[in-house]
């Protein structure tokens, strides 16, 4: 009952469905490569997929099995490279292969339509075509003889030329270039190439020149490096001078990774301005699609020399690829947070191995697996420890302790007249919120005794609305206590209260102060941030209220306060990465205040003023603090000495999502590997968007085990009836949960 086909041509095809597995048709009348996309009647639809392979037989009868419906000609067919990428990221993200695979496409070519490429060409005859006489074309061909006169009058011929001569000119040039009379070459719109004029290169300082020197010695095999350095150490001055030296003696291409698309369009003209010599395309969503997929052929087909991009452009295809370079390589933005959760500087390492070429994560503020590797000898170790342009000094750092202030309605009375005196200079203030993963604990200002956890070493979260304590590690759950076990206070506040009026507050206290907003409500218009940038630089702005939206990347010479407020909750959250990113921002926003000649200052309100994040922070000390977040991490036993999975379901109904993690848990249990099930738990967005959420967290001492339980356990669970009526995701290495 099995097809046979004697030219193998039956075709394995990836389709963006969400199942885990490839499908088969009949290739029929066309001649399909691996790597080339085809349309295919998939149900009652048209989808376009990737053909992975060929072969000669199929399970599927042969009265079903289905033909395809047309092929694209892509000039630049996917490679082999490219799916054993997105087959591992499939496999180790526990997400449907074609899926992968599509998603990481551009847009347009996941249409069922043609690709519309913009790509441009001139047209120049070859020395066969240089023999050929006029009159060798019929008379009768009008077009034909119309075109090559051109050709032969002018040195070389454009599209715009050619359509002016006539509009079906494609016909006839395609006939010349069968005939060899003609060669195209394409021109390199989105490369914008710049005038090869190479700026002078400053003269690195000792630090970059043996951060260099090291790096090129190890250019040739894969080597990942930690470049470690703050904001102005001249990280940036090394990849450039770097990515000039590979490229010079390789031929190949690079590919830069940022986290932000905000802060690509700065990077991307410094680097054009400095690296003229070497075509260069961004990748950001945006884009416009056509632009996209230009840029993504263009490295694709290797004309592109250096790619700048963000998260999703880590699986771009790259021929050439010779160095990758992760910039701010500790920002969550790497991660992805729906869909495949890949994290893209992850995923960056494994096509560098994979590749043989090093790879350079740049960070002031390191992710603690990546410091872990680096002071274990895993990666390469390389520190700037000075500002490159000597000038601007550390800010003055100081705490605030709120147990002890008067607060007006989250505002302690020295921070108010902070910004009392900045206004009256004319000078900027920065309120930074941290509300990121934001997770209240119940706090006694009076003994700052905090509520624990009974059963597990995590402290308790505040479900104010369900008047209940909840523990986000283990599940265990209470009554909120209504005095203070240790001391008695009957005034217990969970943290992080009172702060959400912060603007009005603001406004009441300081009319005539000019407010300006900045989050990711405040900036989802196009252009909005680049808008509010330019009114903080035009000095339209006295006081910033923002998220950490603002403490990347940018230059405000006015600012010289900035207030931090609301970061206990993540002193002690429950998410174990809240108190490493906490530290990581504001080494970012204390370097935002007074970068210029103005000297700058920052108060940071706390009830723990004696904490070692403030004192590390205060002398701008990363590896004092990491070193000390490392130990923690391995006494409870957290990333980078566990490995972690989630599992995350959300329905209408709890009872739903509850039972189908409870069967996952179950399932995982009887798998009997080295791998801690906990139960099921509610996270502290218990319920979003009419959707009640469950979690389900899967610990383990190494990859391996809670690789094996996951492959065994969630192709069970896409068969769940009860999954099927749910939503559910698996998140590998997840940032936040
Ligand atoms: P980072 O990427 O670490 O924030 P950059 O590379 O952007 O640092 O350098 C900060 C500033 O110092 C930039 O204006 C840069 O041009 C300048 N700079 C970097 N290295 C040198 C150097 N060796 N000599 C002079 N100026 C430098
Ligand atoms: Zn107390
Ligand atoms: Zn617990």
């Amino acid at each position: 009952m099995t097809a046979q086909s004697p030219q193998q041509n039956i075709l394995k095809i990836a389709l963006d469905v969400p199942m885990d597995r490839l499908f088969d048709y009949l290739a029929g009348d066309f001649h399909v490569e691996v790597g080339q996309r085809v349309v295919v009647p998939f149900g009652s639809r048209k989808r376009v997929g990737v053909v992975i392979e060929k072969c000669n037989s199929t399970d599927i009868p042969s009265g079903k099995l289905k033909a395809v419906l047309s092929a694209f000609n892509d000039e630049y067919p996917l490679d082999a490279d490219t799916f054993s990428l997105l087959r591992f990221c499939a496999d180790y993200y526990q997400y449907p292969y074609g899926q992968a695979l599509l998603s990481a496409l551009p847009t347009r070519l996941r249409q069922t339509e043609p690709a519309v490429s913009r790509k441009q060409y001139v047209y120049a005859l070859t020395a066969t075509g240089l023999k050929v006489a006029l009159d060798e074309i019929p008379a009768r061909q009008v077009v034909q003889r119309r075109i090559f006169s051109a050709l032969s009058e002018q040195h070389e011929c454009d599209e715009s030329e050619l359509n002016a001569l006539s509009a079906t000119w494609r016909k006839s040039m395609q006939l010349f270039i069968e005939k060899s009379w003609v060669s195209r070459r394409e021109i390199l719109a989105g490369l914008q190439q710049a005038s090869a004029s190479s700026a002078a290169l400053p003269a690195l300082n000792d630090e970059q020149v043996n951060a260099l020197d090291a790096m090129l010695k190890e250019a040739d095999i894969f080597k990942p490096w930690l470049l470690h350095g703050i904001t102005g150490s001249g990280k940036t001055e090394v990849y450039m001078q770097l990515i000039q030296r590979i490229l010079t003696d390789h031929h190949g291409q690079v590919l830069v990774l940022v986290p932000e698309i905000n802060l690509t369009p700065q990077l991307e003209s410094r680097f054009r301005s400095r690296l003229p010599e070497f075509p260069l395309v961004s990748l950001h969503s945006n884009l416009g699609e056509s632009e996209r997929l230009q840029n993504w052929q263009l490295a694709q087909s290797g004309a592109a020399r250096i790619v700048i991009g963000t998260r999703l452009s880590v699986f771009t295809p790259l021929p050439q690829l010779r160095l990758i370079i992760v910039d701010e390589e500790h920002d969550g933005s790497y991660k992805q947070q729906d869909g495949m959760r890949y994290h893209a500087r992850d995923i960056a390492l494994v096509r560098a191995q994979r590749a043989k070429v090093p790879i350079v994560l740049g960070s002031a503020t390191p992710a603690l697996e990546t410091w872990h590797n680096a002071t274990t000898g895993r990666y390469g170790h390389l520190t700037l420890t000075n500002r490159a342009v000597a000038q601007s000094r550390l800010p003055d750092i100081r705490c605030i302790d709120v147990s002890r202030s008067e607060m007006q309605d989250g505002l302690s009375p020295i921070l108010i007249t902070a910004m009392r005196e900045r206004l009256v200079k004319g000078e900027q203030s920065l309120l930074f919120i941290n509300r990121r993963g934001y997770s209240p604990v119940l706090l006694c200002n009076a003994c700052h005794w905090i509520a624990p956890c009974m059963r597990c070493s995590s402290r308790l979260v505040v479900h104010l609305r369900q008047g209940r304590l909840r523990c986000h590690h283990c599940g265990h759950e209470q009554k909120i206590v209504p005095q203070c076990p240790s001391c008695g206070n009957p005034d217990l506040h969970p943290t992080g209260h009172g702060t959400q009026r912060l603007e009005q507050t603001l406004a009441a206290l300081m009319p005539e102060a000019r407010i300006l907003r900045v989050d990711r409500d405040s900036t989802r218009r196009k252009h909005a941030l680049t808008d509010m940038l330019a009114a903080v630089h035009a000095d339209e702005v006295d006081i910033l209220v923002g998220t950490q939206m603002l403490a990347k990347g940018h230059d405000f010479p006015n600012l010289t306060l900035v207030g931090v407020i609301d970061t206990d909750s993540a002193l002690f959250s429950p998410d174990f990465r809240a108190a490493e990113r906490l530290f990581a921002q504001l080494m970012q926003v204390a370097g935002r205040a007074g970068r210029a000649d103005k000297a700058g200052e920052v108060l940071i309100q706390t009830t723990f003023p004696e904490h070692n994040l403030f004192n590390a922070l205060r002398v701008q000390d990363y590896k004092a603090y990491a070193d000390a977040l490392l130990q923690e991490r391995e006494m409870t036993q957290f990333p980078p000495y566990a490995f972690l999975a989630v599992i995350k379901a959300e329905s209408t109904h709890y009872s739903e999502a509850q039972q189908f993690l409870q069967q996952a848990a179950d399932a995982a249990r009887a798998l009997n590997l080295d791998v801690m099930v906990y139960d099921p738990i509610r996270p502290q967005m218990e319920r979003l968007k009419g959707m009640e959420r469950v979690q389900l967290l899967l610990q383990a001492n190494s990859r391996q085990p809670l690789q094996t339980l996951l492959r065994n356990l969630v192709p069970s669970l896409r068969e769940s009836k009860l999954g099927a009526k749910i939503r559910w995701a698996v998140d590998v290495d997840p940032q936040e949960f």
